[in-house]
């Protein structure tokens, strides 16, 4: 997490400077993700003077960030630079992160993310709050502390590292047999589709690699997933208990239905009482909202979204040039899922709004979900298609291949698919 100091903050507020040499608008992007991407994409760079800011140079192909985790695809292989897309200036893009809005003045302030502590302003025109969402923790204790969450590249490494480093530290002298089970327990908590997809990646790791190169290891590493509710309780109910059922068919797989009430460094407590030994925790349940869209004194929704109108317009923002979309906003009476679809129309539908091609409120059609569940099978919920097993797992592979950022991400992919099948995941340590 960042520190939010300002120290050194050399604020431009009250200036109100707004018009560029060039006589173009100027465009604040902040987030580089699915819905800051997509707009900086979509948008028409000769009608605004486009400035993005974010705390990471790159859009992150998400739905593949749980293949990372054990190698089956390698981490630069799903993030696209975002200084491709042609910036007119070098500097139009700023490496820091905004940490107040002075919404009156229209005036952002940031801070530098190489160099904590330097504090700096940008005024905008048009702002365009897109910063996503962290990982709700529901304040247990803990988690904070201990668990690992999977929400960018750097989560995707820490957790990597760690399953490396637990499965050599379990082949040291000195290990009991029961410290060795607690090193190779990777306990996951939440059956959403990204805690069920790491799961899934990790057994496929289990089953592939640790058979491979750990073969005296492999019947001692287990997964265990807690979920209070249903696992994929986003999907038609086939497909729920398809996917459930094919879990506890598995050895060395458990599927616990329960809640978290504590993370300790080396188990899971549950709401039933027992205690879960485990050398990894995974915490993937809900979101909450970032530093940042906690201190504007906008409209909330009682998740502490920003509330935005049916054109993305922030509901309470007086000068009417700020817009939020994604993960980060709700639209007031038209609740959409937080999934990168939503946010991706909605960076695409603002860029038109704002070039004056679109004149209407934003409609979603959802395209449906698609989830890999391990053992080269998937679930697929598609308006009017459910589709199960290897068929699934064929169509969740081709179809993230075609929504890959750019070809270049397109290449690599499928070359870290066949090189796993053919040679396994690369197991290698390093920080
Ligand atoms: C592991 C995983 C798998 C997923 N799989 C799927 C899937 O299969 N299908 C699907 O539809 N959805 C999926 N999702 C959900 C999807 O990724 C999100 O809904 C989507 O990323 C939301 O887009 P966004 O632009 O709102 O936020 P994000 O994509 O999270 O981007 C937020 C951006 O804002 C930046 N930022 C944060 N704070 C600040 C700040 N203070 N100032 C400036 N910038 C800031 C971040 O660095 C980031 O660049 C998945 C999510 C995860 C984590």
């Amino acid at each position: 997490m960042f520190a939010f100091s300002r120290r050194c903050l050399r604020s431009n507020a009250g200036i109100k400077a707004f018009a560029t040499q060039s006589g173009r608008k100027k465009l604040v992007i902040l987030g580089t993700g699915w819905g800051g991407y997509s707009l900086l994409r979509n948008i028409d760079k000769k009608l605004f003077d486009v400035v993005v800011i974010s705390p990471r140079n790159y859009f992150l192909f998400t739905p593949m960030l749980a293949s990372t985790t054990v190698g089956t695809v390698e981490f630069r292989s799903i993030i696209e630079p975002v200084r491709n897309t042609n910036f007119r200036q070098t500097g139009d893009f700023h490496l820091s992160y905004a940490t107040s809005l002075d919404i009156q003045n229209q005036v952002l302030h940031l801070e530098s993310v190489l160099k904590p502590g330097l504090g700096y302003s940008v005024n905008y025109d048009k702002l365009v709050i897109a910063v996503g969402a962290r990982s709700n923790t529901f304040n247990v204790p803990g988690v904070e502390d201990h668990a690992f969450f999977l929400k960018d590249v750097p989560d995707a490494r820490k957790i990597r590292n760690r399953i490396i480093r637990n499965i050599e530290l379990s082949l040291h002298p000195g290990f009991s047999e029961s410290e060795r089970k607690k090193l190779l327990n990777f306990v996951i908590v939440g059956g959403g589709p990204t805690g069920v997809e790491f799961g899934a990646e990790l057994y496929d790791w289990i089953e592939q690699d640790v058979a491979r190169v750990y073969h005296q290891r492999k019947d001692q590493v287990h997964v265990t997933l807690v979920e209070s509710n249903q696992i994929l309780s986003s999907f038609d109910e086939s497909l729920r208990k398809y996917a459930e059922n094919k879990m506890k068919q598995r050895e060395r797989f458990k599927l616990v239905k329960s809640s978290v009430t504590e993370v300790t460094a080396d188990c899971v407590r549950l709401s039933t009482g027992e205690d879960l030994p485990c050398g990894l925790v995974v915490w993937s349940t809900g979101l909450s909202p970032t530093h940042f869209v906690k201190s504007l004194g906008v409209d909330k929704n009682r998740n502490g979204q920003i509330l935005t109108d049916e054109k993305l317009h922030v509901i309470g923002d007086p000068t009417n040039n700020v817009y939020a979309l994604g993960d980060c906003a709700d639209i007031k009476d038209n609740s959409l899922p937080c999934i990168a679809q939503v946010a991706e129309r909605q960076g695409e539908y603002l860029a038109n709004q704002l070039c004056g091609k679109d004149h209407e409120k934003f409609t979603f059609q959802s395209r449906g979900m698609l989830a890999y569940i391990g053992r080269y099978e998937g679930v697929s919920d598609i308006p009017k298609i459910k589709m199960q097993g290897v068929s699934s797992w064929f169509l969740w592979r081709s179809a993230y291949l075609t929504k890959l950022g750019s070809w270049r991400l397109r290449m690599q992919v499928p070359i870290d698919w066949t090189k796993t099948i053919l040679f396994g995941r690369d197991i290698s340590r390093f920080d």
